[in-house]
C-alpha cells in the first residue's frame, strides 16, 4: 500500500515524515551507558479519538491476580497493615501486609483482611460489665464513638450480655458505677445473626429505630457490629480485588527470604493470603530462588512476587526459579539511600566503602519488563512514586503495577497517628531498614547487629487524607496520562511502546524546569477534593 500523503506547509510529505520523537528502544538502547529516571524523559501525546472514562486500567498483579488498577502499597511498617490493605482492595488495588512484626501479629493482620465484610466494623470497641462508666467515658472521649457492646470478657467472640449508650449514662453521676447497672441487656437488643447481608442489616436497622446492632453467632457470641451512622455512609465498592471464589477480600503479605520464615509463610497460607513478596533489597540471591521453590511446592495457591531487580540476569534466575511476579527498584524509594550507602567498616583507622549499587528507576524497568513479558510474567515498578506522571510513566514502559510507599504513607489508612510541626499534619514515615525501623525488638532478623548499616532514612510525609479519595484521583489522572498518550487500555500502551508507536524524547536540565510550576510569586497545591 502507499503510503499516505499529507500537505505539511504547502509541501506534501508521508506519514512516516511526521514521526516525531523516539521508540522506548532508541531511548534506551542509544550508546552513552546512561540510567534513566522518571523526570529525564517525557511521552510525546498521541492522537485522541476516545473519552477519558474509557481508559481501562485493568492489569495483572501476578500471573494469575487481576486487578481492577495497576496500585499496590508497599510492605512497610509505616504503610501496610490491615486497614491500608483492605482499603487498597476495595478500590481495586492490593495491599502488602509488613512483616515487621512476630508471625502471630502479621496473621491476625491478613486474618482481618480476610475477614473484611463492607459496612460491618469487624473490630469494634468492647467493654466488659464490670468497667466503670468513667472508663466509658475516657473511651468514647479516645474513639468519638456513643455506644459500646459488652461482652463477657470484654472482647470480641465472646457472648454479648449487653450494649451502652451515651444515654444510659450521660446523666449518672456516679462514674464510679459499674456499667452492668445501666447497659441495655442482651436479651432486651435486637441483634442479627452472622452472615447477614448488609441490605438485610441495614432494613433491620430501619425497623428498629436503633442506632446499633450487633452481629452474634449461634452461640451468641459477638462477631461484628453495624451502626446506623456507618450504614448511611457505606458506599458500594463495585471495583474491589476480590477472589471470586471465597469472596474475600485479596490480601498480599511480605516475608524474608530465609529459611526461618517458612514457618511464617505456612502461617500466612493457612491465614488465606493470597499472595506473598519475598522482601529482598537485592533479591537475587540462592535464598530466594529457595524461597520461590518452596512456596511454589508446598502452597501452590499462593502466588509469589520475587525481587527486588533492576537488571535482566537478576530477574532471568528469578524468572526460571518460579516468580509469579517480580518486583523491580533498587534504591529508587523516597527513603532509600541504597545508592549512595557507604558501609564504614572501623578496623584500627581504615574505612572501606563496600555499597553504591542499585539502577536508576525508569532503565530498569524498561529492561526486566522486556524480558518478564517474554515469559508472560507481570512486572511490579516498585519505589520512586512521586506523582501520577511518575505512574504512567512506569506503567507505560512496561510494568503492569506500580508500588507506593512514601505516597500513602499519609493517608488516614496508614498506620500511625498524625500530628502537627509548624502548622503541617504530619505523619512519621520510614524505610525498612532505618535506624528508627531496625530498633524495634520485632524487626526482623532480630534486633541491630553490631554490623549494621542502614539503607534508608526515617521522615515526615505531609496529610493526604483519606485513601478512599487519593486513589480515585491517582486512578483518574493515570487515565488522563493515557488519553494524552492516545492509548485506551493500559494492556494496549506495553505493545505500542514496544513496537514504537508510542513516543519519547528525553528532557534537558531546562525542559524539566519548564515542566514543573515556576514564575508565580506562590501557589497552592490542592489536587483532589
Ligand atoms: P517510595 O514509594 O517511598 O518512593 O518507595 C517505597 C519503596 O522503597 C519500598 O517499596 C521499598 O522497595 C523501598 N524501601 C523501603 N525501605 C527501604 C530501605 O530501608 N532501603 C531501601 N534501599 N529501600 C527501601
Amino acid at each position: 500500500m502507499a503510503p499516505q500523503e499529507y500537505s505539511h506547509g504547502g509541501v506534501s510529505v508521508t506519514e512516516a515524515d511526521l514521526v516525531d520523537g523516539y521508540s522506548a528502544e532508541e531511548v534506551f538502547g542509544t550508546p552513552g551507558s546512561r540510567g534513566f529516571t522518571f523526570d529525564d524523559m517525557i511521552a510525546l501525546p498521541g492522537q485522541i479519538d476516545f473519552g477519558v472514562e474509557q481508559v481501562e486500567l485493568n492489569t495483572r498483579l501476578t500471573r494469575n491476580i487481576k486487578l481492577a488498577f495497576p496500585f499496590a502499597s508497599s510492605p512497610m511498617d509505616t504503610v501496610t497493615e490491615s486497614k491500608m490493605a483492605i482499603a487498597m482492595a476495595l478500590e481495586g488495588c492490593i495491599g502488602f501486609i509488613h512483616c515487621h512484626c512476630s508471625v502471630e501479629q502479621q496473621v491476625g493482620l491478613v486474618k482481618k483482611v480476610k475477614s473484611y465484610e463492607n459496612g460491618f466494623i469487624t473490630e469494634p470497641a468492647v467493654m466488659s460489665p464490670d468497667a466503670l462508666v468513667s472508663a466509658l467515658d475516657a473511651l468514647k472521649a479516645e474513639r468519638n464513638i456513643s455506644g459500646v457492646p459488652i461482652t463477657e470478657d470484654g472482647k470480641m467472640g465472646s457472648r454479648l450480655v449487653g450494649l451502652i449508650t451515651k444515654r444510659d449514662t450521660d446523666l449518672v453521676e456516679d462514674r464510679t458505677a459499674s456499667l452492668s447497672t445501666y447497659m441495655t441487656p442482651a436479651d432486651s437488643l435486637i441483634v442479627g445473626s452472622k452472615g447477614i447481608s448488609l441490605e438485610a442489616a441495614q432494613n433491620l436497622l430501619k425497623e428498629c429505630k436503633k442506632g446499633y446492632l450487633p452481629i452474634v453467632d449461634d452461640a451468641g457470641n459477638l462477631v461484628s457490629l453495624t451502626t446506623r451512622t456507618d450504614l448511611l455512609k457505606s458506599r458500594d465498592f463495585p471495583y474491589s480485588t476480590k477472589d471470586a471464589e471465597s469472596n474475600t477480600l485479596r490480601c498480599g503479605a511480605a516475608v524474608l527470604a530465609c529459611v526461618e520464615d517458612r514457618a511464617r509463610i505456612d502461617a500466612l497460607a493457612a491465614a488465606g493470603v493470597d499472595v506473598l513478596v519475598i522482601d529482598e533489597r537485592n533479591g537475587s540471591t540462592s535464598a530466594q530462588v529457595e524461597q520461590i521453590k518452596y512456596v511454589k511446592r508446598k502452597h501452590p495457591e499462593v502466588e509469589v512476587v520475587a525481587g527486588n531487580v533492576v537488571t535482566c540476569a537478576q530477574a532471568r534466575v528469578l524468572l526460571d526459579a518460579g516468580a509469579d511476579a517480580l518486583r523491580v527498584g533498587m534504591g529508587a524509594g523516597s527513603v532509600s539511600t541504597t545508592q549512595q550507602v557507604k558501609t564504614i567498616l572501623v578496623t584500627v583507622c581504615a574505612l572501606l566503602f563496600v555499597r553504591a549499587v542499585g539502577r536508576a528507576q525508569i532503565s530498569a524497568v524498561y529492561y526486566v519488563s522486556k524480558l518478564a513479558a517474554e515469559r508472560g510474567v507481570p512486572v511490579i515498578a516498585d519505589g520512586g512514586i512521586m506523582n501520577t506522571g511518575c505512574a504512567t510513566k512506569a506503567l507505560s514502559l512496561g510494568a503492569s503495577v506500580v508500588m507506593m510507599g512514601g505516597m500513602l504513607a499519609a493517608t488516614e489508612e496508614a498506620p500511625g497517628a498524625y500530628f502537627y510541626q509548624d502548622g503541617v499534619r504530619l505523619k512519621h514515615y520510614q524505610a525498612t531498614t532505618s535506624y528508627q525501623a531496625q530498633q524495634r525488638s520485632d524487626a526482623p532478623g532480630g534486633s541491630m547487629s553490631t554490623a549494621y548499616t542502614a539503607s534508608g532514612v526515617s521522615g515526615l510525609v505531609v496529610d493526604r487524607g483519606s485513601l478512599h479519595r487519593f486513589m480515585p484521583y491517582m486512578v483518574q489522572s493515570v487515565r488522563h496520562g493515557y488519553q494524552d498518550l492516545g492509548v485506551s487500555a493500559l494492556s494496549a500502551c506495553h505493545a505500542d511502546v514496544r513496537d514504537g508507536r508510542v513516543r519519547f524524547e528525553i528532557r534537558s536540565a531546562s525542559a524539566q524546569k519548564e515542566g514543573g510550576v515556576h514564575d508565580l510569586h506562590s501557589y497552592t497545591r490542592k489536587l483532589y477534593a
